[in-house]
């Protein structure tokens, strides 16, 4: 990576856990689900509104720190209007880009777009717990569970 592209990458994030969108409690959703990250303490809830197969709206709120928050705003921006199909299949990219199979970061970031910007937390493995705390939340949402942890 370029430091060009480290730097937007730390805009971007720093951008999100500053000012994190969908960050407000959703009392129309039909799954929601707590997550706990104890390594670092990030807690977060996540909130969705599913529609037949399609994610009408999500949300979340929760307190932790800047890569955790910053992931869970950008995730919600993203699936917005998903089928749940769709936000697995995202979920598994945000994994393998994050975990950084090498064979198959590159294939996933070109699939996560902006979401590529979490890429360089695989150097920090306390990190990726962090950038996937709001993931394994919305996938415990999901499948109707309603606790994740990341340990
Ligand atoms: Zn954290």
């Amino acid at each position: 990576m370029t430091d060009d592209l480290r730097e937007l990458y730390q805009e971007v994030i720093l951008d999100h856990s500053k000012r994190p969108r969908n960050f407000h409690g959703m009392p129309e959703a039909n799954r929601q689900a707590k997550g706990h990250n104890p390594l670092c303490g990030d807690r977060v809830t996540v909130f969705v509104r599913v529609e037949g197969d399609v994610v009408r709206d999500v949300s979340f709120e929760g307190a932790g720190c800047s890569i955790s928050t910053a992931s869970a705003s950008m995730m919600t921006d993203a699936l917005k209007g998903k089928t749940t199909a769709e936000a697995r299949a995202l979920f598994e990219r945000f994994h393998e880009l994050v975990t950084a199979d090498p064979s198959k970061a590159a294939t996933a970031a070109a699939e996560l777009g902006k979401l590529a910007v979490f890429a360089g937390v695989h150097e920090f493995p306390i990190r990726v717990k962090c950038a996937s705390l709001a993931w394994h939340t919305l996938k415990a949402a999901l499948e109707g569970g309603d606790r994740a942890s990341t340990e």
